[in-house]
């Protein structure tokens, strides 16, 4: 079994859940699929724009994105590689599991991905500028690194206060636990 129970929140910073490696996929079972749905409606909820399974609690290679918002566009990545990173550019990211926090983030401008879909059919796409860019982004995910990893001093200083905030408040809560 995948998950014991469909997650219900977004996982926060510092949370270490975000930082843990995650397995490959091997099922592609109706437990899968109940977890994807889960995760495109917390993705919507949120207005993000992707959303990665260590962000649910589950550290597993699994990310959904959906860079329009129109529901023909769901798209869900499963054991993704990316590769043929080409070009830089910066741009402003946010990220579910900073709520609030903006930064400026270099990126490739287009890459390829290579992934399953939810019946196990391969993917093999490439993206340019925003895709790519969730792409880059939610592969981080996958591999525990986080948009704070790699934000510029002037965009850490801007946001301390609400990475601060984050981090007292994940203090409070898991000393409740
Ligand atoms: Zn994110």
């Amino acid at each position: 079994m995948l998950v014991e129970t469909l997650p219900s929140s977004i996982v926060r910073y510092p949370d270490p859940r975000l930082r843990r490696k995650c397995e490959p996929i091997e099922a592609f079972d109706d437990g899968l699929a109940a977890l994807v749905e889960r995760m495109f409606e917390m993705m919507l909820r949120g207005q993000g724009v992707g959303l990665a399974a260590p962000q649910v609690g589950v550290s597993r290679l699994l990310f959904v994105a959906n860079p329009t918002g129109k529901p023909e566009d769901n798209a869900v990545y499963i054991n993704p590689v990316l590769s043929d990173l080409v070009g830089t550019v910066e741009a402003e990211e946010g990220c579910l599991s900073f709520p609030d926090v903006r930064a400026n983030i270099r990126r490739a401008r287009r890459c390829r991905i290579q992934a399953r879909d939810l019946a196990g059919n391969p993917i093999d796409r490439v993206g340019e500028d925003l895709m790519a860019r969730i792409w880059q982004h939610e592969m981080d995910h996958l591999y525990g690194r986080l948009i704070v990893d790699r934000m510029n001093d002037t965009d850490k200083i801007a946001n301390k206060k609400l990475l601060t905030d984050l981090e007292s408040s994940y203090g409070r809560r898991s000393k409740k636990r």
